[in-house]
């Protein structure tokens, strides 16, 4: 059997994946024989905003919703220059129990309410698959954080839903992991899947991860998924966003998580590595000179 390139002898431990191998063959992220240029390209539809076409996308916003201001506030601060998505998390995987654990489905209101107000779609990263039921309803897209890849009781729960799914590398993942995830999703039934690089582990500490840029453009060659990159946490490094944000547009990718804040200085998660607004707004400004040389539309 081959699945996204990939061969398995059968056994009866694949049973779920085997049950679905009369899913057609477009359906599956990458052609099982032919090479990956031969299927078009899926566009991800989040509401109205389409990627995987030429439009460059941006989604962002902060870390964590943290109360209604701060959510209205950061809303109304990445739709002023020209973000399409707004993000913010509600169930916070952090790594330390003892820190903000987010504001659960009382954030994901507050959030789309916020969203609302500026005309913007709007996605959060779902934890469990017991939280599905109560977010289909009010998000725009699931976000399936690093963590969480391998989660495969909740990749095969999204794959029942009909929301598009952005599917995060997970930090210790090989593409063909982070593929399989994506296949997951898909044979499901949900083609609606963005793949999003956001940095691994390697020896390296001097940023947070580190971002495979090559791994992200190597995963759109291989697959008909849009791909985009979070230099976020990729680097934890505010000043190093902007960088690899129009390292990410001119290597040909789909878009852009990114994490802004009205003011880092009082972020509850994720303070260091937040665009602050000056930063942000110089990020766009650059991205749209860019845009402009790489014909990518970006508003
Ligand atoms: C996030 O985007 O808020 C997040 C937790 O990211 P990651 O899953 O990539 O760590
Ligand atoms: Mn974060």
């Amino acid at each position: 059997m081959q699945i996204a390139g990939l061969s398995f002898t059968t056994t009866h431990t694949d049973t779920a994946l085997r049950s679905n191998t009369s899913a057609p063959a477009e359906r599956r992220i990458t052609p099982t024989t032919k090479g990956p240029d031969i299927l078009a390209r899926t566009r991800v539809y989040i509401r109205d905003i389409e990627l995987g076409g030429n439009r460059f996308v941006v989604i962002a916003g902060p870390c964590a919703i943290e109360s209604e201001t701060q959510i209205h506030d950061a809303a109304a601060l990445v739709a002023a220059h020209g973000a399409h998505i707004l993000r913010g998390g509600a169930f916070k995987a952090r790594t330390s129990p003892y820190t903000f654990q987010g504001l659960g489905l009382d954030g994901v209101k507050l959030m789309r309410e916020a969203a609302d107000r500026q005309h913007m779609p709007m996605i959060t990263e779902v934890l469990s698959e017991r939280d599905i039921e109560g977010m289909v309803d009010i998000v725009d897209a699931f976000q399936v954080g690093s963590r969480n890849m391998d989660n495969t009781a909740l990749l095969k729960e999204l794959g029942q839903t009909k929301k598009p799914v952005l599917l995060k590398r997970g930090f210790a993942a090989t593409i063909k992991e982070w593929l399989l995830a994506a296949e997951y999703i898909i044979v499901g039934g949900n083609d609606q899947v963005v793949l999003c690089e956001r940095g691994i582990r390697t020896f390296s500490n001097e940023t947070r991860f580190t971002l495979d840029l090559a791994g992200a453009v190597l995963a759109r060659q291989q697959t008909h998924l849009p791909v985009i990159v979070d230099p976020s946490h990729a680097t934890g490094n505010p000043s190093l966003i902007p960088a690899l944000a129009a390292a990410t547009m001119a290597a040909g990718l789909d878009g852009l998580m990114v994490e802004v804040h009205p003011d880092p200085t009082v972020a509850l998660s994720d303070a260091d590595q937040a665009l602050s607004p000056e930063l942000y707004r110089g990020m766009m400004e650059q991205l749209h000179l860019l845009a402009t040389v790489m014909g990518r539309p970006l508003t």
